[in-house]
């Protein structure tokens, strides 16, 4: 006989044909809380799973707008309201072409855990767009902004639904959006975080991510004795959190050798000169392989998938989904890798994860690893309604602080339930412990 998560699962999968990504999420969260589901019978009689995969709300629309040349596009555009259980939704929005309902739900169901999981009060909700920024004008960029945000503004507030950045929405596409809701709506709120410093952002945010994730991994180190100093690191992309990951794996004392974009890797056996690559992507918008044109020594291989060929101490995927499949994963595991802290959202596929956890490679997912973009926002918000602006020592301290103990709450979680060092397991326990307590608590909803 089926047990209730394996119902769960076939149902979604029925109801939600042709979604993979969004099965792949469910699959991967919902079989590590098989031990809080057995622990908690009063959880299947008030249906809690079938509701906590089932969004609260979809919006779906069309995103109008014209390029330099006059022509007409017409883009998809999402948001998916997922849970409120435990405060306003918060999520990234994402520009890229293979945004689909499917990625965004996928993206959607790991941020309600995400979220949980800084122990600060906000639910989860994800958006985005197939729209593909690369190549446009910022004229271009504005007017598409500016038209997702004329639909946009109808459904978000600073109490109900805050979007932030994600792939292919950096500081620029913020601005625009927050521009356009603020000429609508008339009011100067914290609707948005990543914004920039001048009209209510954080610092930090920017780091935020890259950071956390680089804090989760020297303290899963640290808990065994060890640290970064001298740690050969491979780190896939070259944007906002790979950049970022780089620059603080390198202040506390390791060697990045490798980055990518979608078009191929570098690889820099001295170590990567991260202000060459901030101008590369920041400045200029160019290439990756650009780099390898002006750092003597360094290569360029055409192709993403190379990368995890090169031997290293630590892996950190920080692109985007499903970037190390199983055979990616037993080549790093082949060369030595022990740790592998997502910055992306689920970059490991299912298989590798395996991979690694048989391996004994200290695995730390992305809903705990990659919580620090979305908590550093939470303090966003809290600096916006308080009216007033932290250091970025401060911050950065807070943001420390929280990654630690969402390691610490992982690992205990995994412990209490018989699964030490799973600690899949035990991010998705101990995010879904909160959010469960709170949907027991408001009734059926
Ligand atoms: P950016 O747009 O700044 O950078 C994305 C990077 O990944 C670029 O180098 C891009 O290359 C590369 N990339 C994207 N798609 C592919 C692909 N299919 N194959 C190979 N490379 C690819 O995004 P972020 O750094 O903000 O986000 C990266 C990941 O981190 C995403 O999974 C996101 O969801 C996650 N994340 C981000 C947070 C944040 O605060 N920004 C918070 C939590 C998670 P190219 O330029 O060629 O497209």
């Amino acid at each position: 006989m089926m047990d209730y998560v394996e119902r769960v699962l076939e149902e979604l999968k029925a109801k939600n044909p042709g979604e993979p990504e969004f099965h792949q999420a469910a699959t991967e969260i919902l079989n590590g809380l098989r031990p809080v589901v057995a622990r908690h019978p009063e959880y299947e009689k008030a249906a809690l799973l079938e509701r906590f995969v089932e969004p609260e709300r979809v919006v779906m629309f069309r995103v109008p707008w014209v390029d330099d040349a006059g022509k007409v596009h017409v883009n998809k555009g999402y948001r998916v309201q997922f849970n409120s259980a435990i405060g306003p939704y918060k999520g990234g929005l994402r520009f890229h072409p293979t945004v689909t309902l499917s990625v965004i739900k996928f993206l959607g169901l790991e941020q309600i855990l995400k979220n949980s999981l800084t122990g600060l009060p906000i639910g989860g909700g994800k958006g985005g767009s197939d729209f593909d920024p690369k190549g446009k004008s910022d004229n271009e960029i504005m007017r598409f902004c500016q038209s997702f945000m004329t639909e946009l503004c109808r459904h978000i507030g600073q109490d109900t639904d805050v979007p932030a950045g994600d792939i292919g929405v950096g500081g620029r596409e913020v601005g625009f959006l927050f521009g356009q809701y603020k000429r609508i709506r008339n009011e100067h709120v914290g609707v948005l975080t990543g914004r920039g410093l001048s009209y209510g952002g954080s610092l930090v945010r920017t780091e935020a991510t890259g950071y956390g994730l680089v804090y989760m991994v020297e303290e899963a180190l640290a808990c065994r004795g060890d640290s970064l100093v001298g740690k050969t690191v491979v780190v896939s992309g070259s944007g906002n959190v790979a950049i970022y990951a780089t620059e603080k794996a390198q202040q506390l004392g390791a060697k990045v050798v490798a980055l990518y974009d979608s078009n191929g890797y570098i690889y820099d056996k001295n170590g990567i000169q991260l202000d060459v690559v901030k101008q590369i992507k920041e400045v200029e918008r160019a290439r990756i392989k650009v780099y390898a044109e002006r750092v003597k020594g360094a290569e360029y291989h055409e192709g993403c998938k190379g990368i995890w060929s090169i031997p290293c101490d630590i892996a950190l995927p920080c692109a985007t989904q499903n970037e190390i499949d199983g055979d990616a994963a037993r080549l790093l595991v082949k060369n030595g890798v022990k740790y592998v802290g997502e910055g992306a959202n689920m970059p490991s596929t299912l298989e590798a994860i395996e991979v690694f956890q048989k391996a004994g490679v200290v695995f730390l997912p992305a809903k705990a690893a990659n919580a620090g973009g979305v908590a550093t926002s939470a303090l966003e918000m809290a600096q916006s309604s308080g009216r007033m602006f932290w250091t970025f020592e401060e911050v950065d301290a807070k943001l420390k602080q929280i990654m630690v103990n969402i390691y610490h709450n992982m690992d205990n979680a995994a412990k209490e339930y018989g699964v030490e060092g799973d600690y899949v397991a035990g991010a998705n326990i101990a995010g879904f412990k909160k959010v469960a307590d709170a949907m027991m608590a408001q009734g059926i909803v």
